[in-house]
């Protein structure tokens, strides 16, 4: 299915004059259109797009009672030269289906995900900012919609491409406290799936730590609450001289492309990288004695968020943020080859819509 069999009906009056680019809060501004495709007898059937609008949805729908929902979240970014470009799409493609087939629900085929992208940012190009900064973060989704009350899996299902032009995300460095009573993800559980139940969940622990003064929560392991997993919905990274040391993957941790990109780019920026577990007591020696200078966290949203202050227990521990550090030289890195200053040797930049000449 090529990507112009995806029909395709326009929005008579673009809401794109409206739009103010120098005050894009994060996720508020809806694009021209949105994507949508449907599952039912047992398969997806080809999608559309059509102007953004709400949904016509039964209270019944299954969504609502045993959330069967997955999302994912990805940029597109417009080049100097006015090109528009995808970062690794494919990699979302790929762990989208990781998420519903852990949730039950069925997998997407590559073409319904891929060229309902494409064809969506064709028509929507204008929806992607111009300023170094923003862009225009693209969100799928998939859910359940079968009518019924029943425990069950669904029979029938939404997916959905939205997106929405944004500035940056956080608007200064971030205060973290690792959490040591509540877990994120267990192992066997489904951490590694970005399903919705996963930030319902952590909504009340960071609640937590926001009264006590923080901005996000650094969370641990499910069995000994000791080992450092991820923070916040970023995967974590800590520096030490010049290595970079990110706790490894596992069913508990969602494996961001952002961290997949960094530890490609590491050996660029002469950083080394060491996946491997770091314990909290390792963290808290380390941060006493000087010898973990800076910590990040990353994913698509913020891309590379400087983490200031690192709480454990009653104590909190400060790190460098700013001018000359190894996480600004990171995320300048990862920005020249999303905007095509830097070659894109990785060939991340994968769907490509050339500028209107
Ligand atoms: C989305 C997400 C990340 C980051 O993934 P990216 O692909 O880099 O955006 C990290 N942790 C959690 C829990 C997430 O939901």
């Amino acid at each position: 299915m090529p990507a112009n069999t995806v029909a395709i009906s326009q929005t008579p009056s673009s809401r794109l004059p409206q739009v103010n680019w120098d005050d894009l809060p994060f996720g508020l501004i809806p694009g021209d259109h949105m994507a949508e495709a449907t599952y039912q007898d047992g398969q997806w059937h080809s999608p559309e797009i059509k102007p953004f609008q709400n949904l016509q949805i039964s209270p019944f729908a299954l969504v609502f009672h045993y959330g069967q929902a997955v999302f994912e979240g990805l940029k597109a970014f417009r080049q100097e030269g006015g090109d528009i470009v995808v970062f690794r799409p494919s990699k979302n493609f790929e762990r989208i289906n990781k998420s519903l087939h852990r949730m039950a629900m069925p997998e997407l085929p590559q073409e319904v995900f891929m060229d309902s992208l494409t064809t969506l940012l064709e028509l929507d190009r204008g929806w992607v900012p111009r300023k170094e900064g923003y862009s225009l973060y693209i969100r799928p989704l998939v859910f359940a919609t079968e009518n019924r009350l029943g425990v069950k899996i669904s029979s029938d299902y939404k997916f959905f491409i939205l997106t929405s032009p944004v500035g940056p995300y956080y608007p200064k460095p971030l205060r973290v406290r690792v959490e040591t009573k509540y877990v994120r993800a267990a192992i066997g559980g489904v951490g590694y799936a970005k399903c919705a139940g996963n930030y319902g969940a952590a909504f009340y622990p960071a609640q937590l730590a926001r009264e006590a003064g923080y901005d996000q929560v650094m969370w641990t392991d499910s069995k000994e609450n000791r080992f450092i997993e991820e923070s916040g919905t970023m995967n974590i990274f800590f520096v030490t001289g010049n290595k970079l040391v990110t706790p490894p993957l596992s069913s508990s941790i969602l494996a961001g492309v952002t961290r997949d990109s960094i530890i490609h780019l590491a050996p660029d920026l002469d950083l080394e990288i060491e996946e491997r577990r770091i314990s909290v007591e390792e963290l808290e020696e380390g941060l006493g004695s000087g010898k973990i200078k800076e910590a990040f966290g990353a994913g698509t949203a913020a891309v590379v968020a400087p983490i200031e202050t690192i709480g454990i227990g009653d104590k909190d521990y400060d790190l460098k943020v700013g001018d000359g550090t190894h996480q600004d030289r990171i995320k300048a890195h990862l920005t020249n080859i999303r905007l095509g200053r830097t070659p894109d040797k990785y060939g991340w930049n994968e769907i490509v819509i050339p500028a209107i000449k």
